[in-house]
């Protein structure tokens, strides 16, 4: 293979970074050109990674130092399937590697959903990380009792935000809307819902224990919640189930706790399932059913027991997941929400379309920390190797067949140097504040400090 292999990546997340990075260190020659929607890269370690977690985003380093090679490329503020056509990627480039996340929440499917004081846990996050398709959303914080459905870490990072005292908040990259939002907060108590039990909740244990050791926080669980079935014992003596078996410790310590009146509190509920959000206007309150387990070890499902009982509350925020999006013209699984593929190879059936794939969240699911996505990316440009030395490599035009597409757009389009003007506006606005960097949360913004 002596010419340059010319990929596209669709997306500047990790998974888009960690391909960029073995395709580099393959030994082969390459051009990469990355395409992101927003002017801004690094996707949710920057728009997703909470801003109390600043050592999560030391990945952002790494992801520079890829970009700084001179085989890289970035066009920020195209979207790819508005501004270029995927057909026009594929017939420039030899590989399109889609790497564009799981972008939308999965839904619960009952009544009151949509109600006013009932979000997506997306939402929030967006908002307090300053993305700008959630700068302008609002969130009621005059409420006391909050609910959050969901027992992962996206709802730990919820809980945090709202619980933790929030001059700890002051010098983290927290977009100064939300700080100020927060700091008028009257929210005194959390529940937060599991529809499993405590040995299935999908808390990392580091996350857990943080979130039960906050200043001026009480977390609770009812001891009775706690008692667990023979299956689920079997589940925990499993090798397998460390982090699980750790989380039940925890939860053990954390149910002799007693709440403090001058303190907010966290609560844990497990077996229990929203049926409704209630309210007329705006949230009021959760219908809840409780559960009870039912299946094998580590398939255990839960099912509802016909017994119904109410939470009072006044903001809800539904943390169950997120789900990839279909992209016009390729194949798409609607009930995983990824791209069906093989090792990375996007196809129907088993047969790749050729040309294209697929890594990260919309090519395994949304599950994994930052660093799972490095194996997912190596995976799939192990296919675009081994697919690539089979042919004889036909001279792919890469940028030059689709530069008049970029050059009539009615838009500014964002590379290396624009997007390092941003970064060093951000980081000043937010040396003024003491904080890393104060993002801007508009495009206009954005685009106004590029030369
Ligand atoms: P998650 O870990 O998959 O948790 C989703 C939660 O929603 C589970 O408790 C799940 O219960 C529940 N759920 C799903 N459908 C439901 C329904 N219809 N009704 C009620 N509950 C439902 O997802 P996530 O919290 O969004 O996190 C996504 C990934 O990002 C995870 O891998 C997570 O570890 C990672 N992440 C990591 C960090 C960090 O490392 N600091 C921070 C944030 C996110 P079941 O178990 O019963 O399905």
């Amino acid at each position: 293979m002596s010419r340059p292999i010319h990929v596209a990546i669709v997306g500047s997340g990790p998974s888009g970074f960690y391909a960029a990075d073995s395709l580099l260190k393959s030994g082969q020659p390459v051009l990469i050109d990355m395409f992101e929607r927003l002017p801004t890269p690094f996707g949710l370690v920057r728009s997703g990674v909470a801003p109390d977690h600043q050592k999560l985003k030391q990945s952002i380093q790494v992801f520079e130092q890829i970009a700084g090679s001179p085989a890289f490329n970035f066009f920020g503020n195209v979207t790819i399937g508005e501004d270029i056509k995927v057909e026009e990627l594929q017939q420039a480039y030899h590989a399109v590697i889609f790497a564009c996340g799981a972008q939308t929440d999965r839904r619960i499917g009952i009544s009151g959903e949509d109600l006013s004081g009932s979000h997506t846990a997306t939402e929030f996050v967006g908002w307090y990380n300053g993305h700008p398709d959630y700068r302008d959303r609002s969130f009621d914080l005059q409420q006391e009792v909050v609910a959050i459905i969901g027992q992962g870490n996206v709802a730990v990072d919820v809980c945090r935000i709202l619980t933790r005292p929030v001059d700890e908040l002051r010098s983290s990259d927290i977009a100064e809307h939300a700080l100020e939002a927060l700091s008028q907060s009257r929210v005194r108590e959390v529940h937060v819902i599991g529809r499993r039990g405590p040995a299935q909740a999908k808390f990392t244990t580091k996350e857990l224990r943080e979130l039960a050791s906050l200043t001026g926080v009480t977390a609770t669980i009812e001891p009775a919640q706690l008692r667990l079935s023979p299956v689920c014992e079997t589940e925990l003596a499993h090798l397998t189930a460390s982090n699980a078996k750790k989380n039940v410790d925890l939860f053990s310590s954390i149910a002799a706790n007693v709440p403090a009146s001058d303190k907010r509190r966290i609560h844990f509920q497990f077996l229990a399932s929203p049926i409704e959000i209630r309210g007329k206007d705006r949230v009021e309150g959760l219908t809840l059913i409780r559960n009870r387990l039912s299946g094998e070890a580590f398939s255990q499902q839960a099912v509802a027991t016909g017994d119904p009982f109410e939470l009072n509350c006044g903001l809800v925020f539904r943390s169950i997941g997120y789900r990839g999006e279909p992209i016009a013209g390729l194949p798409f699984d609607a009930v995983k929400g990824v791209l069906p593929n093989q090792r990375g190879r996007v196809g129907h059936n088993g047969t790749p379309l050729g040309g294209v794939y697929v890594t990260g969240w919309l090519k395994r699911g949304p599950s994994g920390i930052i660093g799972t996505n490095r194996a997912d990316s190596i995976e799939t440009v192990e296919s675009i190797l081994e697919d690539l030395g089979k042919a004889t490599l036909w001279e792919a035009p890469g940028m030059a067949a689709i530069e008049t597409t970029i050059s009539g757009l009615r838009k500014r389009v964002v590379g290396l140097s624009e997007w390092r003007a941003i970064d060093a506006a951000e980081i000043e606005r937010g040396a003024a504040r003491g904080k890393p960097r104060e993002k801007f949360t508009r495009i206009e913004e954005m685009l106004s400090c590029c030369p």
